[in-house]
């Protein structure tokens, strides 16, 4: 098997993975999930005629002339209105309040030319229907509210509640088994022994997988020994995706492949040209996905963020499941090797109506704190060795805060 462009290794990825079956869910724990059965309205909205202003509801014929009516009632938002008003007669209402029968406007208090407690006088123009809203008007019973594939906003749970809908059909969250993989690691301890370092993967990919709206399943650490392998890697099975890190590439016990295959994952690729994370596998057991993520803490995030993460949000039954490019002028040369598509970290400055690009820092895989630093990614060809300064780029941020970040400041 030979080494895939990452491009090629992202859609092998997409056309493998389908999204899950649907679950019911009560509305407020369906935001950001995506509708899997289409929602009808189950009832008119409004669901009464009812008044869109504060002021007097009338009868129209009976204001072609500007004149002195009384005021024969008051109805609130919240009151009843079926009963009879006498002819002539105006009627005090309140905006949201049910329109009584046989009147068909409200002059707003705001147009009224007199008032006192029991007598009006109105303005002569009053058009029939006016500052009224009409039953049904704005959703009929029957409507479709969501359609599959919708995501769930706060504005769709704010009309499907209107409409008296107290649950939603979406696609259940991907539960994803995350399994840390290394003899050096331990897990948070107030002694770290000597050589041992703390496992920082898992926390960091089960935040991306909560961050993705997905639901992280904590394997703990396997050991570079078969058994151990062996035994978390058959616990992973048990869930919707799984993801490993570490022991992927050409270390003496780097068991991970070897392991994963004889469990019965089927390989896609373990090769891809990507800088960070070259030695990415990808394969399935069955139809559920497997991914060995490299050990570095660097490339196993970023291999989750241009991989794994659009997979799960596929899975979730996403259609948008790439974050939002930008282009952005970089503001520095950059020289790379030919021959390794390159992510390179970058901080993004909004200049304008221009995006500028610096680099986050030192680039090595390694690095941390660049991480921290780092708004967004570019994503540089293969064959490219020297971006110039004020070549304009492709890039996208890795957080949604982060291009809100960029245009506050
Ligand atoms: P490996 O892919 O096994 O060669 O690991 C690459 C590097 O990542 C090594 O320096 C490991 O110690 C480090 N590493 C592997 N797994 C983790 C982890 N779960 N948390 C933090 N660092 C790790
Ligand atoms: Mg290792």
């Amino acid at each position: 098997m030979e080494m895939l462009a990452f491009d090629q290794a992202r859609k092998l990825i997409l056309d493998s993975v389908k999204p899950l079956d649907q679950i019911k869910l009560p509305l407020l724990d369906a935001l950001n999930m995506i509708v899997s059965e289409p929602v009808t309205a189950v009832l008119d909205l409004p669901s009464f005629d009812n008044s869109a202003m504060d002021g007097y509801a009338v009868r129209s014929a009976e204001c072609v002339d500007a004149g002195e009516k009384p005021v024969s009632a008051t109805i609130m938002a919240g009151d009843r209105a079926d009963r009879e008003f006498p002819e002539g007669t105006v009627v005090k209402i309140m905006t949201g309040a049910p329109i009584p029968l046989g009147f068909d406007a409200v002059v707003p208090f705001e147009e009224v030319v007199y008032e006192d407690a029991d007598k009006v006088i109105l303005p002569a123009a009053v058009k029939q229907g006016q500052h009224i809203r009409f039953s049904g008007e704005d959703i009929r019973s029957g409507d479709c509210i969501a359609p599959a594939g919708r995501i769930i906003r706060p504005a769709e749970i704010g009309v499907l509640a209107a409409s008296g809908i107290l649950s939603v059909k979406v696609r259940r969250r991907v539960r994803v088994a995350i399994l840390s993989t290394g003899d050096e690691l331990v897990e948070p301890c107030e002694s770290i022994p000597e050589g041992k370092i703390i496992n920082s993967n898992s926390p960091a990919i089960a935040a991306a997988v909560l961050e993705a709206g997905g639901e992280p399943v904590m394997l703990g650490i396997a050991a570079d020994t078969r058994d151990s392998l062996a035994t978390k890697i058959a616990a992973g099975f048990q869930h919707d995706m799984l993801v490993t890190t570490a022991g992927v590439s050409a270390g003496e016990r780097d068991l991970v492949r070897e392991m994963l295959a004889e469990a019965g994952v089927r390989p896609l690729f373990w090769k891809i040209d990507l800088k960070p994370g070259g030695p990415t596998a990808f394969g399935l057991k069955g139809d559920k996905p497997v991914f060995s993520l490299p050990g570095n803490p660097v490339s196993s995030l970023f291999t989750f963020e241009e991989l794994v993460r659009p997979a799960l949000l596929r899975m979730m039954g996403h259609t948008a499941v790439l974050r939002p490019h930008f282009k952005g002028v970089l503001e520095e040369d950059v020289a790379k090797k030919a021959g390794k598509a390159t992510l390179f970290r970058v901080k993004v400055r909004k200049d304008g109506d221009v995006f500028r690009l610096s680099s986050a820092g030192n680039q090595q895989t390694g690095m941390q704190r660049t991480l921290l630093l780092a708004d967004a990614v570019c994503l540089l060809p293969s064959e490219t060795t020297l971006l110039k300064k004020g070549e304009l780029i492709d890039f996208h941020f890795l957080h949604d805060s982060s291009l809100m970040m960029t245009v506050e400041s």
